[in-house]
């Protein structure tokens, strides 16, 4: 059966990551999220390889990302009482946005600050770990036509040569027929190409991808012409600017895991349920008859039927209706993947 959506296919393509990934190394941790990136590239799955014991010392510092300054502080965090400006490496941009996120820090408990005359000085709470050992990007495309093979064929070319992902993978819908190797042509060799069973739940790798060089220098192809006689241009871009945009990336994938949809769907139609069969969870709309898409289930939906305000009220049946449980179920099964939170949220 064809899914309806690339939405519904990205979800299964998550629940099977997330049960079945096999990490480079055995004892890695696997962490699954969806659309995520940095503002050049967004990918539709994400897996993070994770060291077990870095996983749980993050899951100390509670369930919300750190953006890339907060890590800049957070990571060169003294034991000890200093001046912050004596401690931390200039940042290359100016102190003041330090100062703000040594602010942001310490409301979050995640640092701790005093004053000394005018200077404020800091002192970590804990060491931030090096938790995440590799990032695998997925491309979803379950209907893996020509022209939409073409298409792919240059953005996989640029994560390819970016090398901010160790893997990158393209992930397809499985039918009666092999893929055809024409269909593969265009892609860059390094890529692997899985084939995803969506009834079964099951995915099969059909081409093996190739390391990539993440932690190396990176080319950053800004224009590729489509003619054979100009020449591409592209900028490089150092080991250091690719470390801080993967950790960046993997806060926040830590922070989203793939169960955000329920976030910016609606959850509190009465038309919308949680369905589990044996390839995971998935929301359905009992209007559609499917599941439905971010996009598609909105308050401006036509058959948005909301759930009744005495339902959200006085904590009913237990603090709000079914569209609250819902999140919350999602909230707990992102929490489970994450070891090392003590007690709700800090964030
Ligand atoms: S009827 Fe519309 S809003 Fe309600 S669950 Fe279905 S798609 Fe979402």
């Amino acid at each position: 059966m064809s899914l309806d959506s690339e939405f519904a296919f990205e979800l299964r393509v998550c629940q099977w990551a997330e049960r079945e990934w096999s990490p480079a190394r055995g004892d890695s941790t696997v962490l699954v999220a969806r659309q995520l990136g940095t503002r050049y590239r967004r990918w539709d799955t994400l897996v993070l390889e994770c060291d077990p014991d870095g996983l749980g010392a993050r899951g100390a510092f509670g369930t919300g990302s750190f953006d890339s300054d907060q890590l800049h502080v957070l990571r060169h965090a003294p034991a000890d009482w200093t001046f912050y400006r004596d401690t931390l490496p200039d940042p290359g941009y100016p102190w003041r946005y330090v100062r703000e996120s040594v602010h942001e820090l310490a409301g979050r408990d995640a640092l701790d600050t005093r004053k000394r005359g005018n200077r404020i000085e800091i002192r970590r709470r804990r060491p931030y770990p090096d938790w995440c050992r590799r990032v695998v990007a997925i491309e979803n495309k379950p209907d893996l036509t020509a022209s939409a093979a073409r298409d792919l064929a240059g953005q996989l070319e640029r994560d390819v040569a970016l090398g901010l992902a160790d893997e990158v993978w393209v992930a397809t819908e499985a039918t009666d027929d092999a893929v055809e190797p024409v269909l593969l042509a265009d892609f860059p060799t390094e890529t692997g190409v899985l084939t995803v069973d969506t009834d079964a739940g099951t995915a099969e790798s059909v081409w093996e991808p190739r390391s990539l060089d993440a932690d190396g220098y990176g080319t950053r192809i800004t224009e590729r012409p489509d003619d054979d006689y100009s020449a591409a241009r592209f900028d490089y871009v150092d080991p250091a600017w690719k470390a801080e945009k993967r950790r960046a990336i993997a806060e926040r994938a830590y922070e989203r895991g793939w169960r955000s949809y329920a976030d910016t769907m609606r959850p509190d139609c009465r038309c919308f349920e949680l369905r589990a069969d044996e390839t995971g969870v998935a929301p359905h709309c009992v209007a559609k008859g499917r599941t439905p898409t971010q996009r598609e289930c909105r308050g401006g939906c036509d058959s948005f039927a909301p759930e009744p305000p005495t339902w959200r009220t006085k904590g009913w049946p237990i603090e709000g209706g079914p569209g609250a449980a819902t999140k919350r179920l999602l909230a707990r099964q992102r929490r489970a993947r994450r070891p090392g939170l003590d007690g709700e949220s800090r964030q």
